[in-house]
């Protein structure tokens, strides 16, 4: 059990922290630059895998194509460092949360306010395109916003760690989920990526504005058929200007489908826009990029584990905002955080059982060691597996501080899992109302 302190583990400057969430082929983790105090993400990659990659020399283009980018739409890419074993991306960090947080809990969007957010997607998607840089995998996981509000698009240049260029020098994919992938994706006739990427903005649009995905099925076979025909229909309430524009863009002819400067000048989009500013970095230093790409071992950082810090009672209670599971989707500032604390004055080994014992019928995998344990839920989602990280920690002899944190997995999955589980550890949790009395 974490008693009184964590140990802290150091790359270069920067001091891990929380997992902030677990993708297919990284893990991403917040961290702190301990020498200007700035707050980042950094995604660690299996180093071995990416230097055996085909694509090495591409994936080094986009990086430092990337690193160049200074975009208010797109996610900051502030350095590379690698590890004998590992390469770590550090990021921009945003607390906002996933666009689609907000749609799983107060449902679609306005019309305008959906209009909004596809401005900015299509303003960072022009800009990357343009700079060479292609997307590949523009889903809602992939969409952050700020804490303004403003949308930040992830995973620029950062996908063809999970792509394969063959023979041809087309790319083929070989994705899991479908539901934001283009047609032309799907038949693995080889793609070019700036077509495929406006149709998964297509989606993206129609889910902000319907709440739902425009395909979808059980059955993948028939899910493929329907993307292959464009098969879809509009709920009533879209304008018949916003039908016209998703129409075009969802058209299964990549040759046909409308392209951006055309949906820059469709009338529908033009609606309140209002042009990006920014300014090109100068003088960025590409250096960290190529001592990552090259085998020299002359740059290479380590992770270290520091000593425990220690943390008082009050620390830890003073990080538990509220001691209300539900705020798991809070409003914080506006936005929607993905984990929380409670407190409970159950023994560890009861609060233990009782989350074993709770996740357990809902269709989860636990896996237990000391006082953490990990959640896995045992269908797959669109996403892969849900997946929820807990910890145990001790306040005091009495007193325990558990920890939740989403991981991976679906967002829509997630919260209608999270509610039932929410609901079955009502028992053990130490309420305000309890405290005050
Ligand atoms: P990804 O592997 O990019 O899908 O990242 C997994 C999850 O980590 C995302 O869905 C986000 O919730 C979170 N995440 C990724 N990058 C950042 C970032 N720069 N700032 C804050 N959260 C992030």
């Amino acid at each position: 059990m974490q008693q009184q302190g964590t140990t802290r583990t150091r790359v270069g400057p920067y001091e891990l922290g929380k997992t902030l969430g677990e993708g297919s082929f990284a893990k991403v983790k917040f961290a702190n630059n301990v020498v200007t105090g700035d707050s980042v993400a950094i995604k660690i990659i299996d180093r071995h895998r990416v230097l055996r990659h085909k694509m090495v020399e591409q994936i080094k283009r986009e990086i430092s194509t990337m690193k160049l980018i200074k975009h208010p739409n797109v996610l900051r890419l502030i350095e590379v460092m690698a590890s004998k074993t590992k390469i770590y991306i550090v990021l921009e960090y945003v607390d906002g949360g996933e666009l689609f947080d907000r749609i799983a809990k107060y449902g679609r969007l306005k019309e305008d306010e959906a209009r909004r957010y596809f401005q900015q997607l299509i303003n960072a998607v022009d800009y990357c395109h343009s700079r060479g840089v292609y997307h590949r995998d523009l889903k809602p996981e992939n969409l952050l916003l700020d804490s303004f509000g403003t949308l930040k698009v992830s995973d620029f240049g950062l996908s063809a760690f999970s792509q394969q260029v063959q023979e041809d020098g087309l790319l083929h994919t070989a994705c899991g989920t479908p539901n934001y992938v283009a047609p032309e994706v799907l038949t693995d006739k080889g793609y070019d990526g700036t077509s495929s990427d406006i149709w998964s903005c297509g989606i993206i649009l129609f889910v902000l504005m319907a709440g739902y995905l425009p395909f979808n099925d059980q059955n993948l076979m028939a899910l493929y058929r329907k993307i292959q025909k464009a098969e879809f229909s509009f709920p009533t309430w879209f304008s018949s200007s916003s039908r016209k524009l998703i129409k075009s863009i969802l058209d299964p002819n990549p040759l046909s489908r409308i392209t951006i400067p055309e949906i820059l000048e469709n009338d529908w989009f033009k609606r309140g826009y209002e042009p990006p500013k920014f300014e090109q970095e100068e003088g960025v230093n590409l250096d960290d990029i190529d001592a990552v790409f090259n085998d020299s071992e002359e740059h290479l950082v380590t992770e270290r584990k520091e000593k425990p810090v220690s943390m008082n009672a009050f620390e830890l209670i003073s990080r538990s905002q509220s001691f209300n599971l539900e705020n798991l989707f809070e409003k914080q500032m506006g936005f929607v955080k993905r984990e929380t604390r409670f407190t409970s004055k159950c023994p560890a080994n009861e609060i233990i059982s009782k989350i074993e014992e709770t996740a357990k019928p809902l269709g989860f995998n636990v896996q237990k060691k000391n006082y953490k344990m990990k959640l896995q839920g045992d269908k797959t989602g669109r996403k892969g597996h849900l997946s929820v990280a807990t910890e145990v920690f001790e306040v005091a002899p009495s007193l325990h501080m558990v920890e939740l944190r989403k991981m991976g997995g679906d967002t829509l999955e997630f919260h209608k899992f999270y509610k039932s589980f929410s609901s079955g550890l009502k028992d053990i949790v130490w309420t305000k109302e309890q405290q005050a009395e």
